[in-house]
């Protein structure tokens, strides 16, 4: 029976109104501060090409963490396995900008999708490409062929100038030898990185090819392939949403990657992307609009990898 996937987004979109404009939007990036928590859209990109779309579905928006599960797939096509020396995969429980145990583990980060894990990937990208943050940003393009994908440079002036976390995290790990190019290198790249600019239509496009066993559905170039694409997607299950990961897998049940823009991009395997925005936070910094948005998907089409 085929799934009326309009409606059912439709439904999600009255049904989590109480909750739109009650979480917190991020502060500590200034810029994200002066975006409105009102905002709500969700899309779906399914395989064979239909797409589905609600509220602010094609408004552009700061992707931020999401950003990391694209580096992550850059970075495990040019360097495969190796990658695992320097990052481990195994979800933090810490909060995503978290000190401490990186101390404890020696500069070692818990994963790619917390802050230290993503600076590590993208000083392995900075070995491979002239600068990190244009790869990344060229990657994204490709994958939701979309060429004018830019970075919003205000957002990413505003991350560097306030990146005091960040920095401590870099220069922890380059005390522990984890990092090899300079700090301010790696520090300017990620939160241009993180300041790319995307949709949730362009989201669910770009993220695809991981619900198709690693191939971009609509041109067939294989990005990864299948047995890299199940472990991406096993690490967005058990490291993409902070340390709710638990929660999350326990409430929406699919592989996933969440930014403090408050955008969610889901995998449906086989089948599906689906791609949803809600500026307000919850207290881990995951949509509080945009998780309930994809618990009642997962609910409302018997969508989930359990
Ligand atoms: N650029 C943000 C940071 O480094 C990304 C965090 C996030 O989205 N969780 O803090």
């Amino acid at each position: 029976m085929s799934i009326d996937y309009q409606g059912i987004l439709e439904k999600i979109q009255q049904e989590v109104q109480p909750l739109i404009g009650q979480g917190k939007v991020a502060t500590y990036i200034p810029e994200l501060a002066k975006v409105s928590p009102h905002h709500f859209g969700m899309a779906v990109y399914c395989l064979d090409g239909r797409r589905f779309a609600v509220g602010d579905a094609f408004q552009k928006f700061s992707t931020q963490s999401v950003t990391k599960l694209f580096a992550l797939a850059l970075a495990f096509e040019r360097e495969g396995d190796a990658i695992w020396k320097r990052v481990g995969r195994e979800p933090s429980g810490n909060p995503f900008n978290s000190l401490t145990q990186l101390e404890y583990e020696r500069g070692v980060p818990r994963n790619p999708f917390i802050n230290a894990g993503a600076l590590v990937i993208n000083d392995i990208l900075a070995q491979r490409f002239v600068q990190a943050d244009v790869a990344v940003l060229q990657f994204m393009r490709q994958l939701a062929d979309q060429p004018k994908i830019e970075f919003d440079r205000a957002v990413a002036l505003s991350e560097q100038k306030h990146a005091h976390r960040n920095n401590a995290i870099a220069h922890l790990m380059k005390d522990f030898g984890n990092l090899h190019n300079p700090v301010d290198t790696v520090i300017d790249s990620y939160c241009r990185q993180c300041a790319i600019s995307m949709s949730c239509m362009e989201l669910a496009q770009a993220g695809s090819f991981l619900a198709n066993h690693g191939t971009i559905p609509w041109s067939g170039q294989v990005i990864l392939d299948s047995s890299s694409a199940k472990r991406l997607n096993a690490v967005m299950l058990t490291c993409g949403t902070y340390d709710v990961a638990g929660d999350f897998a326990f409430r929406v049940g699919l592989p996933a990657k969440s930014g403090v823009g408050g955008g969610i991009l889901a995998i449906v395997p086989g089948e599906l992307a689906v791609c949803v925005w809600s500026p307000g936070l919850d207290s881990a910094g995951n949509s509080l609009a945009g998780v309930m948005a994809l618990e009642l998907f997962t609910t409302m089409t018997a969508r989930s990898i359990f």
